[in-house]
């Protein structure tokens, strides 16, 4: 059961990635022929075997955790890595866009909801994060944050987590370590709250069952 992507044209503002893991090629390719150019994944090894078989103009996104070994096997053609949560993670993706000459795109991934297992850097990090960008330069884009909310019905709890997203971007912005043409991306809404995180100030929703149904 697929959603018409035109639902979502009221968020023509901000970036919708459609989170297509688990479900297969035929679903992609039928919100892909709706106009859809970016998909969002979690697993390396199912985006591989999808990026295989779909065009080339898909523009792909890593939204899950990405261990260290596989940022070898996305470097030469993903779109965007949302879920860097590391110092260590962001030196593997640098020295594999070094090895191929390509200048990979990031995200830095935030904790900011209030259960333990969600990952990210911790908002007292951002010093730690900044220090290392102004130690050297760094080959790599650094295009935002992203960050995942509680699973909860309290929507004050997850405005409040939003809220803190936002103000960990604008802290970062204000540091004047990135460039601004390039750090402009605040990810963060998925199905059930892409709503309030756009009221949040999100300008990319990463929204996978409420267009590609349950999984
Ligand atoms: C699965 C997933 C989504 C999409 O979740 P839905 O609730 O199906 O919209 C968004 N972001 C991340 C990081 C995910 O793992």
């Amino acid at each position: 059961m697929y959603k018409e992507i035109s639902t979502f044209a009221a968020y023509h503002n901000v970036t919708l990635v459609a989170v297509s893991k688990t479900k297969p090629v035929e679903d992609i390719k039928n919100i892909y022929n709706q106009g859809q150019r970016h998909f969002g994944e979690n697993k390396v090894q199912e985006l591989l075997s999808k990026q295989e078989v779909l065009p080339n103009d898909v523009k792909w996104h890593l939204i899950g955790t990405l261990q260290r070994n596989k940022v070898k096997y996305i470097a030469p053609f993903v779109h965007l890595i949302h879920s860097c949560e590391s110092i260590d993670l962001l030196d593997t993706i640098i020295k594999e866009g070094n090895k191929i000459d390509r200048k990979l795109s990031i995200l830095l991934q935030f904790h900011i909801a209030s259960e333990e297992t969600k990952h990210g850097f911790e908002e007292s990090e951002i010093d730690t994060i900044l220090d290392y960008f102004k130690a050297s330069e760094r080959f790599v884009n650094v295009c935002g944050v992203m960050g995942m909310a509680s699973f909860t019905d309290d929507q004050s709890i997850v405005k409040q987590e939003f809220t803190n997203l936002q103000n960990i971007f604008t802290r970062v912005h204000e540091s004047k370590v990135f460039d601004p043409s390039i750090f402009k991306e605040i990810s963060m809404g998925m199905s059930g709250d892409y709503k309030l995180a756009v009221d949040c100030g999100s300008t990319m929703i990463r929204v996978g069952s409420a267009i590609f149904g349950g999984r």
